[in-house]
């Protein structure tokens, strides 16, 4: 499936997960095993033949994206229309979700017929939440805008002579006779994504964090063939942008439950085999923003376009370490891949990904990398053709290589 394609159709992780589903079955490869827990996907390519020193090489990326969630009762009339409460999911940058055109789409559960089904929606009516003009804003350019996340973000969503609560809106997608227990509705950016730059060289699109990594290493994936003696693993997880804790997230057991329940094809110990794997964690990385250079430290601030980035963190934020980073340094090195280094300031907070809880909990050496991008956490983000292009080619290496290091 075509990059833009993927971005313009994965609008909830359910949704990514259905994308990555379609993306793999290209794949067409029986042995192919699928695992999947709502908005995760695990899937694992077992080897020719299973030996003593068989592993796996896996790569890691998560399905969400921080977004406004509707409520339970997100019901409200006010100044002459009718508007929706949203909940905060993750850390979006509250100021670029105003003006735009805003979609909404997840999960529907019912009963029907007294059995619980689910079904995927995405409403085709756009959604906004407009800014205060700036004649009743006064100094707002001056003093910059401050939006309060329980005030501010409530969405208008129709005119007061239509539907009066938006849960009949939803329990109109249901087949007939069905009752709405219950939904996981948020709110995306409707526009398309675009290829952009005067030479066409950028990508601009919502969810860039983290469909980009999810895209890259499903690409691999599919393209690539059984290997000889060592299992391909794709992992998706749901829930990194609220710390990964739950029944989707990395911190979860299901990459464990996963592997053990292939692993009795493994010779050898489960923990042995573990602590001779690799994993790629890949995660959005902050290139350098031209007109504010000074926010990166100086000798680590990657840039767009120069290639995939390698993030280390003393504070431990990233599961990099002086094993796992040789070995992706080796890994670039063999297929010819540019990479840069990314640190955080001493006097600024670090990010993290999914890739610490599985490098504690699973013992697996993993590297945190990622393709820089500019806007993280924007409704709309920005990243580079070119980066796309050479992570997807680092994870066919992992995935292909015949000597992994
Ligand atoms: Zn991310």
């Amino acid at each position: 499936m075509d990059f833009l394609e993927f971005l313009n159709k994965s609008v909830t992780p359910y949704h990514t997960v259905e994308s990555l589903k379609a993306l793999l079955a290209c794949a067409e490869d029986e042995n192919v095993q699928l695992f999947e827990r709502g908005g995760a996907l695990i899937v694992v390519r077992p080897p020719k033949e299973v030996c003593s020193d068989s592993k796996f090489r896996i790569a890691l990326a998560h399905t969400d994206y921080p977004t406004l969630k509707i409520t339970p009762n997100p019901d409200s009339a006010s100044a002459g229309v009718r508007t929706l409460h949203p909940e905060i999911y993750g850390s979006p940058l509250f100021t670029s979700w105003l003006d735009r055109d805003l979609g909404y789409a997840g999960l529907l559960a019912y009963e029907r017929n007294g059995k619980l089904e689910t079904k995927l929606v995405r409403g085709d009516k756009l959604f906004r939440i407009p800014q205060l003009a700036v004649h009743l804003n006064r100094g707002v350019n001056q003093e910059g805008l401050k939006v309060n996340p329980q005030t501010d973000l409530n969405a208008l969503w129709t005119a007061m002579d239509g539907r009066e609560r938006f849960v009949d809106a939803l329990s109109a997608e249901l087949p007939a006779g069905s009752k709405l227990l219950d939904f996981d509705i948020q709110l995306f950016d409707a526009q398309p994504a675009n290829r952009g730059g005067f030479a066409d060289e950028w990508i601009y699109s919502g969810r860039l964090d983290n469909l980009s990594s999810c895209h890259a290493i499903a690409e691999a994936f599919a393209a690539a063939d059984a290997l000889e003696k060592d299992f391909q693993v794709a992992a998706f997880f749901n829930n990194e942008e609220v710390g990964s804790e739950t029944r989707e997230g990395a911190a979860g057991n299901f990459l464990k439950s996963v592997l053990d329940s292939v692993s009795p094809l493994v010779c050898s110990e489960l923990a042995g085999v573990l602590s001779s794997s690799f994993a790629l964690s890949i995660d959005m990385a902050h290139a350098c923003h031209p007109n504010f250079v000074q926010k990166h430290e100086g000798n680590h601030a990657p840039v767009l376009g120069g290639g995939v980035v390698l993030k280390v963190n003393s504070q431990k934020r990233y599961a990099s370490d002086v094993f796992s980073n040789a070995r992706f340094k080796l890994l670039c090195e063999q297929s010819n891949i540019p990479y840069q280094i990314f640190v955080m300031r001493n006097d600024m907070p670090c990010g993290s990904t999914v890739g610490p809880a599985i490098s504690a909990s699973l013992g697996i050496p993993t590297v945190d990398i990622g393709e820089p991008m500019l806007s993280m956490h924007s409704i709309r983000e920005m990243t580079a053709v070119a980066d796309h292009e050479k992570m997807t080619k680092l994870v066919s290496a992992l995935y292909g290589s015949s000597n992994l290091p």
